[in-house]
């Protein structure tokens, strides 16, 4: 079976985390703070802080921006559910806004329509590899004097206009293992404010500022030495593992036939977390079937927007018509693109592919 995911786990995470178990400090240390900086300088931003997971890190980021109560947030419904429970999870409201059919991004044209004096942040979702349209997201938050906390959990690398995903507003990021990069478990928010990256650390430790002294309410979102120790082996490969990516999903662009392939507009570096093509006719689901019984593994990201998850239609009666998510999540298709795959893996992949798709 051709897999869609494949954490690349080398001799360098092997070593790193037995030097870890050997040094007696396991839970966070000095990993910790050696991976923040490591993840900081590839982002092109002053601040790391490190957390258990890239939900925690949207919870934490949110939360040291002061969301909660009574706070609207405008997000992207076509997502991984954590984007939007994060926003749930301070007591604020994410308000969705459909996204560019192209891209699979946020439309940055529907945003200014749901603007209310309620909302207090946007949270782009650089969705697949592929940043948001992050000067017209930037422009607008400048003008009504809204937070950007970007979820950028599956565009570790990726560029826009040259600067990377995260160091718009408050970054945040996954390293759950069929992630880019992982640590196994783990999460990191990126930022150049100083204030924030403080106020950061402190949530995730209980709140504590000296300690045992506990000023506000904190979690236990802490990473550990150990995972540290594998997301640090990992971050030197980051740069490798995307030139692959791209050099697998060029590949396949070049070869495929029937599907809409990904787009990547004018000045962007996508790096193809996910390559998610389009399937017309509504053959998506037999086509998916096809791949498996030719040994190659796909997957839908995602088979139902959030606004219609049945926690957000039923519990909080979210009751909205976004024609372009709702169409997404029925045609998406997302075939193995990681840099585990060989050149006969993907010319597999382009046969079945192509013969499924003329028949
Ligand atoms: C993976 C992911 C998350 C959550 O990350 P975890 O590490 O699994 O908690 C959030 N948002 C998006 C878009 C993701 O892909």
């Amino acid at each position: 079976m051709i897999s869609i995911a494949k954490p690349m786990i080398g001799l360098e995470e092997k070593q790193a985390v037995l030097e870890v178990l050997d040094s007696g400090i396991l839970a966070q240390g000095p990993r910790v703070k050696a991976f923040e900086e490591a993840f900081a300088a590839v982002c092109g931003t002053r601040y790391a802080a490190a957390t258990s997971s890239g939900t925690t890190a949207l919870h934490t980021a949110l939360l040291a921006h002061g969301l909660g109560e009574a706070d609207e947030v405008i997000t992207s419904p076509f997502t991984f559910i954590a984007s939007a429970n994060s926003i749930l999870y301070t007591g604020a409201r994410p308000v969705f806004v459909d996204i560019e059919p192209r891209t699979f991004n946020i439309d940055p044209d529907g945003i200014e329509a749901v603007i209310t004096p309620r909302t207090k942040a946007i949270m782009p979702v650089h969705l697949f590899g592929l940043c948001c349209d992050m000067d017209a997201i930037m422009k607008i938050a400048k003008k009504h004097g809204l937070i950007v906390v970007e979820d950028a959990c599956q565009s570790h690398g990726a560029s826009f206009k040259g600067k990377h995903a995260g160091a718009f507003g408050t970054g945040t990021f996954s390293l759950y293992p069929t992630k880019n990069i992982t640590s196994a478990e783990g999460g990191m928010i990126t930022t150049d404010n100083e204030e924030i990256a403080e106020h950061c650390r402190v949530i995730r430790q209980h709140g504590m500022r000296r300690r045992y002294y506990h000023d506000e309410l904190g979690f236990n979102f802490r990473m550990t030495d150990v995972h540290a120790a594998i997301g640090l082996a990992q971050i030197r490969k980051l740069e490798m593992f995307n030139s692959i990516r791209r050099a697998n999903a060029t590949y396949l662009s070049g070869h495929l036939k029937g599907v809409v392939t990904p787009f990547e507009p004018e000045g962007c570096q996508h790096v193809y977390h996910q390559y998610t093509v389009r399937v017309p006719d509504g053959k998506r689901d037999a086509l998916r079937a096809y791949l498996r019984e030719n040994g190659i593994d796909s997957e839908v990201y995602y088979p139902v927007p959030v606004h219609q998850q049945a926690f957000y239609a039923h519990e909080l009666g979210v009751n909205i018509s976004l024609p372009e998510s709702e169409r997404a999540a029925r045609e998406v298709l997302s075939l193995p693109v990681h840099p585990a795959l060989t050149r006969a893996d993907l010319d597999s992949i382009i046969s079945a592919v192509n013969t499924f798709m003329a028949g």
